[in-house]
């Protein structure tokens, strides 16, 4: 099994990069996931121990398990802390594998597309600061640890990290993964939720979704054409929450599909690659 080949990676990951770890990780802990910049991971220790990463609790599941994520530009190594109820303390070192990002620079764009007028920088920050709040959300529901589905079928048309220069000015990397698909193609909730924020027509996005799962993992939806939830509603895993659509600031239709990890924003494709069952279809 594919999950079990992995497990066994990483392992031997402790091995090779935290010899003073890698005695005590394997009972102590055991992740799923990958050690790189815009991973989610989830782990797993015993009922009643007490995790922390890098100094920050984290929430521990009734079944002992643990998530957390790293964002795009996450690097070197990160302490995990691990203390059993007797007070017995243990330190995982996880060390992040490097990760490059396709970089696109584009010189001689005329200034003015470049600078965006003022009245829509104002509407833009203060839809920001909305989709912010939204994902500070922190919820015991547990739907993030069931194996994940695709939202949607299509081409991947962007990818996750990319990143645009125009003159010289970096503009903000991409975040989502990109597919391309027709105007009204049905979008699927990949885990099942509580719809925090659905706005129809937001400056940059257009049509946003954003879905708790849990734990500090939300996910978003952007470029959507229509809506078929609102801020409350539960959602099962397979339901058609949206379509796709081209509203925003866009070429074309696609989904653009993020996961988030509290304010860190996560690669769905690496979520995709770790955590996808191969018994569960989209159907
Ligand atoms: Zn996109």
């Amino acid at each position: 099994m594919r999950k079990t080949a992995w497990l066994a990676a990483l392992y031997a990951a402790f091995i090779i990069f935290s010899p003073a770890a890698a005695a005590g990780a394997e009972s102590i802990i055991r992740f799923s996931g990958a050690f790189t910049p815009g991973a989610l991971i989830i782990g797993t220790t015993a009922i009643n121990n007490r995790v922390s990463l890098e100094g920050e609790p984290l929430k521990v599941t009734p079944a002992g398990q643990v998530v957390f994520g790293f964002g795009r530009d996450a690097e070197g190594s990160k302490t995990i802390q691990v203390q059993t109820p007797a007070g017995e303390v243990h330190e995982v070192v996880i060390e992040l594998a490097p990760r490059s990002y396709a970089i696109d620079r584009v010189d001689g764009v005329p200034q003015k597309t470049v600078t965006p007028d003022p009245a829509q920088v104002a509407r833009a920050r203060a839809e920001a600061a909305k989709v912010w709040q939204a994902r500070q959300v922190f919820s015991a529901r547990e739907d993030f640890l069931q194996p994940v589905i695709k939202p949607a079928e299509g081409r991947i048309s962007g990818v996750y990290g990319s990143q645009r220069i125009f003159n010289g000015q970096p503009r903000n990397p991409h975040f989502g993964l990109d597919i391309a698909a027709p105007t009204g193609t049905p979008v699927k909730a990949p885990w099942p939720g509580i719809v925090v924020l659905a706005e129809p027509d937001l400056f940059y996005s257009g049509g946003t979704l954003i879905i708790d799962h849990g734990y500090g993992v939300t996910s978003t939806y952007i470029h959507l054409h229509k809506l078929h939830v609102a801020p409350g509603d539960e959602i099962a895993q397979g339901d058609v929450i949206a379509e796709i659509g081209a509203t925003g600031r866009v070429t074309g239709p696609h989904l653009d599909w993020r996961i988030n990890w509290q304010q860190e924003r996560l690669d769905p494709a690496l979520v995709l690659e770790h955590f996808s069952s191969s018994e569960l279809t989209t159907p």
